[in-house]
């Protein structure tokens, strides 16, 4: 029948809506990205608003709501208790009839007038104001107090306003008023205050939901989706204006004839269209051509006069919604149907009250379906299998209609199952919530302010940079001269190795590497075709690194022994290299006076002896009598060679590991501590060193201090601290926990775990710094850690990282350029291309840190061409180069 054939084509079904979704979330993704936003129809505007509210807000706020009819003028007072029963006090002033077409100036003026009075008439007298506006017209904001109008709806057309900054009008009209303590520091649409006025610190809300005469929502995304923002971190509330989804056709093939007449009866034809579907303002008017079209098909009200029903917004939303309940529905059709002088029949009124049921369910059905968009984006974006979350919800629709909850959301679990939604009502409009946004604006820019403090000393300027360089530069000369080398931190230790490999070392070789995390043994092969290696890493435990020296040392020698056997080179006598990355006096290959001990060990009687000698004396103790060791390496050193061995420009090495340090090849006449004048050696810096004279004192931050204090050689190994990966870690965590004190980090939030001393990996600063990595998984790196972050407090520990990382790649870039430059001068080269073989886990693993010290050393030595090789097992490889040149 007709009636059927109606209410079926206003019924969408389930694979409608599902599509309905899908096209949704395809309108969202073009409006966030850069490449189509401009054609977008749902223009997913930025609002600037990172924060919902955390409960530590306080202070006066003022709110200026312009509505349709009236301004709102709302004054409330947080007291920083988690924002409970806060004071309102607020006045309405109706809006003059013509003042919203007439001039702008007038309608700013009007409100500022407003303000005036308000302010008088409450006896309000603060030095400072702010002011939130509540303006409910799609803006292009450009920051949160910085907003301008693209165009009025809603009836509005003051001229001179359009294409300019409403915040900018607004605090001149305050001026002229002589109201200047009043600021205005934040402009917001009234979606983001319904947000707003629906979270709690237990219940942060993250998407709004309008549903009034027109629709509209809001939602927090991730910013690094919202290309149109140049923010990357956290997350940032963005107004779809999804009233305009379905404006480029998106929509078509679910749309009614009643709709079609609804739309060219508007006063924007082919504009709005999903508003125009969900929207109150249009319900009645849908429902009115229905009961036209059935009329006319002789369905509906026969022997009834029914042209009341041609007059467009006769029948009243409000009339629909009463049509639709269970128990009064059937009198108010009848009384409603009357009143417009028809004289329905008992099957003419369930008719209607079907018909009107099925429009309200088709609106529900339609925002269910919108909502499911944004909860499926947002988990999507999140890279979460299910998500959590609670929608704020306001409009006349949601609240007076029982029916149209139950639709929305049983349709919202049905076609984003993997979402969860707690829909929380609001109860009192947007002007609570923009004082909420307000105040969350302040106490942002409070704490970016605590947060720049305690970050400014680690952020260095280029002339810091250059100071560090110079400073090195001077260190260096004094560590090379005979007379000066005592009074410079950096030793500039010589290493006997006169030359980098030429690529025809042959030979087997034994290995050993000491100096950090692991030691390891190896044999090493140095073939026609190649290097070949074997290789077994032993651990040291505490308790041998910082025990005697003869327990370490015979440690040392089981490893080999065990090595040899499992490897069959018992019955062979290798020569042997050693990669002990320790500064070391060396006076010859296989001679070297350990000087002192770095990166945590600390074992007895070793310093001021013969390294290799105290490993011969083990290997007799332990009746190991074919060990023949025959040259001692730093590890800077090995990695230099082994990179050589591939690139003959290689002529310096660097490590970035558990420490730091670098060697490169200086020429010997500059060489004061070592006879000769010809040729070249390379030079083992100990560059860690640096800043032990007190040279680098003004770099130097209480952290850093902290950190100092607390290892086992407080004082020394300065720059090393600075740098390298048993420091980083714990640099961060003393900033964390200075964030913590002041009340900007981990809010009323246990964190008794960030107490215990290298809780803090520098790995996870290698993890947290991963860009685009998803906030949610530096949420449970620290949740790991017993660390509840907020997402905010995620974006906080992420800056403190990228500080932190920072900071030590351009130091090390400082120093490398001091050394390039110097190789550059001591050539007499112009330009310079030089190639620097690398070892260590953080310079390998963290994602910018080799980005960042190129970058830096660029910048910083421009006439340098400087090259970067990771070593692979340098350790291992450089030794036995060195030893193959011993050997020979
Ligand atoms: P060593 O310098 O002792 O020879 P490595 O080069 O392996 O050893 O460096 C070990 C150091 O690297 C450790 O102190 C640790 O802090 C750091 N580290 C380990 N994993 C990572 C990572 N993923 N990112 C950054 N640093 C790391
Ligand atoms: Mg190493």
């Amino acid at each position: 029948s007709q009636i059927q054939r109606v209410l079926l084509a206003l019924t969408l079904p389930l694979e409608v809506l599902q599509m309905v979704k899908s096209r949704m979330m395809e309108a969202m993704n073009k409006g966030l990205s850069r490449q189509t936003h401009a054609q977008a129809n749902m223009q997913m505007l930025p609002t600037y608003i990172c924060s919902t509210p955390n409960g530590t807000e306080n202070g006066n706020v003022l709110v200026v709501e312009l509505c349709q009819s009236h301004v709102r003028i709302l004054l409330t007072t947080l007291l920083g208790n988690g924002n409970n029963s806060p004071q309102l006090t607020n006045k309405i002033f109706d809006l003059p009839g013509d003042i919203t077409q007439g001039t702008g100036e007038a309608l700013f003026d009007f409100i500022a007038q407003c303000l005036r009075q308000f302010l008088d008439s409450n006896n309000i007298s603060n030095n400072h104001l702010p002011l939130g506006f509540v303006f409910p017209f799609s803006c292009r904001q450009t920051r949160l107090d910085k907003a301008e109008l693209i165009s009025w709806s809603k009836g509005f057309s003051c001229s001179d306003v359009e294409g300019k900054d409403v915040v900018q009008l607004l605090q001149s009209a305050i001026n002229k008023q002589e109201l200047s303590q009043v600021e205005v520091v934040a402009l917001m649409n009234d979606t983001v205050g319904t947000m707003m006025t629906c979270s709690t610190r237990e219940k942060p809300c993250e998407v709004a939901l309008i549903v009034d005469k027109g629709t509209n929502s809001c939602f927090m995304a991730e910013a690094q989706h919202m290309q149109m923002v140049e923010e990357t971190s956290g997350r940032m509330c963005v107004n779809t204006e999804w009233g305009c989804f379905g404006d480029d056709g998106a929509l078509n093939d679910t749309l009614t004839p009643y709709d079609q007449h609804v739309d060219q009866e508007s006063s924007n034809p082919g504009l709005k269209r999903f508003e125009k579907l969900v929207g109150s303002l249009y319900l009645g008017d849908i429902v009115r051509h229905a009961l036209i079209a059935l009329a006319t098909e002789k369905a509906l009200f026969i022997g009834s006069n029914v042209t009341a029903l041609g007059t467009k917004g006769v029948l009243k939303t409000q009339q629909v919604l009463e049509i639709i309940d269970n128990e009064e529905g059937m009198t108010k059709a009848r009384m409603t149907l009357e009143a417009l002088g028809m004289r329905p029949s008992e099957r003419d009124c369930c008719r209607v009250q079907q018909v009107c049921r099925a429009v309200v369910s088709r609106s529900a059905a339609l925002c269910a379906a919108g909502l499911a968009a944004i909860l499926s984006l947002i988990r999507q974006s999140r890279g979460l299998e299910r998500l959590m979350i609670n929608v704020a919800v306001d409009g006349e629709l949601y609240r007076a209609h029982t029916r149209f909850r139950e639709i929305l959301q049983s349709v919202t679990g049905l076609l984003a199952p993997e979402c969860m939604a707690s829909f929380v009502p609001s109860m009192d409009g947007s002007g609570w919530g923009a004082a909420m946004v307000t105040a969350v604006a302040l106490r942002m820019a409070e704490q970016r302010c605590e947060v720049d403090q305690v970050l400014a000393p680690l952020r260095l300027s280029r002339a810091d940079l250059e100071r560090v360089q110079a400073l090195m530069r001077q260190e260096m000369d004094l560590g090379l001269g005979q007379e000066t080398n005592a009074n410079s931190s950096v030793r500039m230790l010589p290493t006997y190795v006169r030359g980098t490999p030429d690529g025809s070392e042959r030979g087997e070789f034994l290995a050993l590497d000491l100096g950090g995390t692991n030691f390891r043994v190896l044999v090493v092969r140095l073939a026609e075709n190649g290097i070949h290696m074997a290789s077994e890493i032993y651990v040291i435990p505490t308790n041998i690194t910082q025990g005697t020296g003869e327990a370490l040392f015979d440690h040392i020698v089981d490893c080999i022994m065990d090595f040899q056997l499992k490897q069959d080179l018992m019955e062979q006598v290798l020569p042997l290299g050693f990669t002990f990355s320790f500064p070391c006096k060396q006076l010859g290959l296989d001679k070297a006076v350990l000087l002192s001990w770095t990166k945590g060990f600390s074992a007895s009687d070793c310093v001021g002896k013969d390294v290799v000698q105290l490993l011969r004396e083990a290997a007799q103790r332990k009746q190991h009598l074919a060990l023949k060791v025959v040259a001692l390496v730093n590890d800077t050193v090995g990695t230099m060679m082994s990179c050589g061995y591939d690139d003959p420009k290689c002529e310096i090495g660097l490590i970035v590991g558990t420490g730091t340090n670098a060697c490169y090849m200086e020429e010997m006449q500059n060489v004061g501590t070592v006879e000769g004048e010809q040729g070249r050696m390379c030079i083992n810096m100990e560059w860690g060193a640096f800043g032990d004279n007190g040279c680098l004192d003004h770099i130097f931050t209480e952290f850093d201090r902290m950190v100092d204090e607390k290892t086992i050689n407080p004082g020394k190994q300065r720059f090393e601290k600075l740098i390298s990966g048993m420091y980083l870690g714990e640099i961060v965590r003393h900033i964390l926990l200075a964030l913590v004190e002041k009340g900007v980090l981990f809010h009323d939030m246990p964190c008794f775990t960030l107490q215990s001393k290298d809780i803090f990996k520098t790995k996870f600063l290698s993890t947290i710094e991963i860009d685009g990595l998803a906030l949610k998984q530096v949420q449970s790196i620290l949740q790991d850690l017993d660390l509840h972050a907020t997402f905010e407090d995620s974006v906080l520990v992420r800056e403190v990282c990228q500080t932190v990382s920072l900071r030590a790649a351009q130091l090390c870039a400082a120093g490398l350029a001091a050394v390039v430059e110097k190789m550059r001068e001591n050539r007499g080269l112009g330009q310079l291309a030089v190639t620097v073989g690398v070892d260590g886990t953080l310079y390998k693993m963290h994602p910018c840190f080799s980005q960042h010290l190129q970058k830096t050393l660029q910048d910083l030595a421009p006439n340098c061409t400087v090259t970067f090789l990771q070593s692979e097992d340098g350790s291992g490889k450089g030794a036995a180069l060195v030893a193959a040149v011993a050997v020979r």
